[in-house]
């Protein structure tokens, strides 16, 4: 590891003809873009001197949390079907296309398996290292780094960036250092302990570049009067938000109660369209559907056929447990601490059976089942989240390269670009992705 500690010009090998690159960010990306970056000076037959600057003692912290320490390092499928189930918006899997075939999630094992890292894929297509320890992964890019001949400089935060007659002048808080390309890939800015603060769009900004402003994505939900059912889950529901009349945003998945609302994979995956709507709408109302496989008339034969065939069941006792419809497919589960609030939502008492439920009463259980009040939203935190939305336009980086549309030679890659995905190894993929096309288009 270097460590400066005095203010030096490090003029990597410009002097001697050589293109000298510059990384900012020592995360998923960066490590790629470097590593990259030297194959392609190799294949090209480049000079090339490149030096990597991370503002933490170590790099590679958010792999290391990854996937809760086990770091979801991909998903396995062709890019095309990452694209489509990992990243829902249309213009984010268009931009991310190139990117993902040039540097596809089998690359990204097979980089692995030759580094010593085998992986293994569960049977919902996430892919893990076998050791299950996310550490392994940073341990074997900064192995890659040093044999890639990348100087690394860690503790090293960049605070400016400038361009003097084509060269870039790049100042960290020890050091500061003369570059022919600059490669940014700082990151989002949620889980900022981890050393992600945006300092990149400040960055991207001094060049001109516009940015979206960040907002929080993969994030937890929280509502201004949680239920007391920390730890209970629902699973396959419905889960819908509602601002207004007309706007509203739904997803099918599970969702978990927390102390301060709501999180689970259908919450995270829908949060990003919530604090959008909260950004526009002062009241935001959630809502689930216990039973969406189901319409609302079939659901309400459901209930008919019990109350013909079990009159004296009470119905707070049918309605706990699982449910199934045609061929035993399960239609519904209910946890049993969630009846109470159903019963009262729907106005019944505790001990009504079927045939005491009048029809005014069945409407509003049908009613209750298919559209439970869950809250009002009070935020979506963006610390909290996995990763962040917004940042560097899409629109003004080339796709195939990863350069600035603006400044030639000034290169993003990362979360740190206006785009957010889906839990699954999604994310890191990404990263690796726009990592290893830039570094591959730096020189
Ligand atoms: C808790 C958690 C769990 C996650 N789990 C998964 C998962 O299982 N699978 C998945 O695909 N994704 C997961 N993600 C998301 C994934 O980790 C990120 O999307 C990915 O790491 C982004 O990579 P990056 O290189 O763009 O940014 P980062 O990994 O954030 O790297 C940016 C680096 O830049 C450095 N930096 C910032 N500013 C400066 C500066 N001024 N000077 C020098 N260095 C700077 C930072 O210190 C950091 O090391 C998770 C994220 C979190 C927070």
């Amino acid at each position: 590891m270097n460590q400066c500690k005095t203010t030096v010009i490090h003029t990597n090998g410009s002097e001697c003809g050589n293109r000298s690159v510059v990384v900012i960010g020592g995360g998923a990306s960066g490590m790629l873009a470097a590593i990259a970056c030297r194959k392609a000076a190799e294949r090209t037959k480049k000079g090339c001197s490149i030096v990597l600057l991370e503002r933490n003692v170590h790099p590679g912290s958010k792999i290391k949390i990854s996937g809760g320490g086990k770091c979801n390092v991909t998903h396995q499928g062709t890019p095309d079907e990452l694209l489509r189930i990992g990243f829902l918006r249309q213009k984010e899997q268009r931009f991310l296309r190139h990117a993902f075939y040039s540097f596809t999630s089998n690359n990204l094992v097979e980089l692995l398996f030759r580094g010593g890292v085998l992986t293994f894929q569960r049977d919902d297509g996430k892919v893990f290292p076998v050791n299950g320890n996310g550490l392994s992964v940073v341990l074997l890019l900064e192995k890659l780094l040093r044999e890639s001949a990348v100087n690394s400089f860690f503790s090293n935060r960049v605070l400016s960036v400038e361009q003097h007659k084509g060269q870039f002048l790049v100042t960290t808080n020890r050091s500061s250092f003369i570059a022919d390309v600059v490669i940014v890939a700082t990151g989002g800015v949620s889980y900022s302990r981890t050393g992600t603060t945006g300092d990149g769009l400040q960055i991207a900004r001094a060049f001109g570049h516009s940015f979206k402003d960040t907002s929080p994505a993969l994030a937890p939900v929280y509502t201004k009067k949680p239920f007391p059912l920390a730890g209970v889950s629902l699973c396959s529901i419905d889960f819908l938000a509602q601002a207004g009349d007309d706007r509203s945003v739904v997803r099918r998945g599970d969702l978990l109660f927390t102390h301060h609302g709501f999180s689970g994979p259908v919450v995270l995956s829908l949060s990003r369209d919530i604090a959008e709507l909260r950004a526009i709408y002062a009241n935001i109302l959630l809502f689930a559907d216990l039973f969406p496989e189901l319409t609302k008339v079939e659901l309400e034969e459901k209930l008919l056929t019990q109350a013909r065939k079990s009159g004296t069941q009470m119905v707070r006792k049918y309605l706990q447990g699982t449910h199934t419809g045609i061929n035993n497919k399960i239609v519904g589960i209910i946890p049993s601490p969630l009846v109470p609030y159903l019963m009262s939502q729907a106005s019944l008492d505790n001990d009504v059976t079927w045939s005491g439920l009048l029809r005014e009463k069945r409407q509003l259980l049908l009613h209750a089942l298919k559209h439970f009040p869950l809250g009002n939203v009070l935020d979506v935190p963006l610390d909290q989240g996995e990763i962040s939305a917004g940042g560097v336009l899409l629109d003004e980086v080339n796709p195939k390269t990863m350069e600035s549309r603006l400044v030639p030679n000034l290169f993003f890659c990362g979360e740190l670009l206006d785009y957010a995905g889906e839990i699954g190894g999604y994310n890191l993929q990404a990263a690796f992705s726009t990592g290893w096309l830039a570094g591959s288009n730096a020189i």
